[in-house]
């Protein structure tokens, strides 16, 4: 290993950043430059790794918020519990008409099980329910444009 900026022979090389581009050169050198983690040794510094988490917390979110898509509705298990009594029909009837044990639908009106898109489907074709709805966005305070707000939509907004 030598040095690539002075082209000395060295035993452990410092990573240096030097004018923007990242060198592996000898103690002497690595004055010259602001020294990085070398990233294969798994010294990624904490500033960069919350840099990447933020990047995918952000990619995470941009594809949540597609406008379209359809996600299991929050209160899927009141949805369940309400279409079955209203069809009179006790836990067992139901697990016998989507092919699941008895425990499964007690789990899934407990909400402590989030059904397949399989049984999803399975629950509303024997349910005639919408257990699907599309993805809400979080409510934000938005200012119209072309008109002013005033004090009183301001008061009758926070109402
Ligand atoms: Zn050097």
């Amino acid at each position: 290993m030598n040095c690539e900026l002075c082209g000395k022979k060295i035993g452990k090389p410092s990573t240096v950043e030097i004018e923007g581009s990242t060198l592996q050169v000898c103690q002497d050198c690595s004055r010259h430059g602001k020294e990085v983690f070398d990233s294969d040794k798994g010294g990624v510094s904490k500033d960069e790794i919350m840099k990447r988490i933020q990047r995918k917390k952000e990619a995470y979110s941009s594809t949540r918020n597609q406008g379209g898509k359809k996600e299991l509705a929050l209160d899927y298990s009141d949805r369940i519990k309400e279409a079955r009594i209203g069809m009179s029909l006790n836990q067992e009837d139901l697990a016998k008409e989507v092919h699941e044990k008895k425990s499964v639908v007690a789990k899934l009106e407990k909400g402590d099980l989030r059904p397949s898109d399989d049984l999803i489907k399975k629950l509303e074709s024997t349910l005639h329910i919408e257990l699907m709805e599309e993805y809400q966005k979080p409510k934000t305070t938005s200012v119209k444009s072309g008109k002013g707000l005033t004090i009183g939509d301001l008061i009758k907004e926070a109402q």
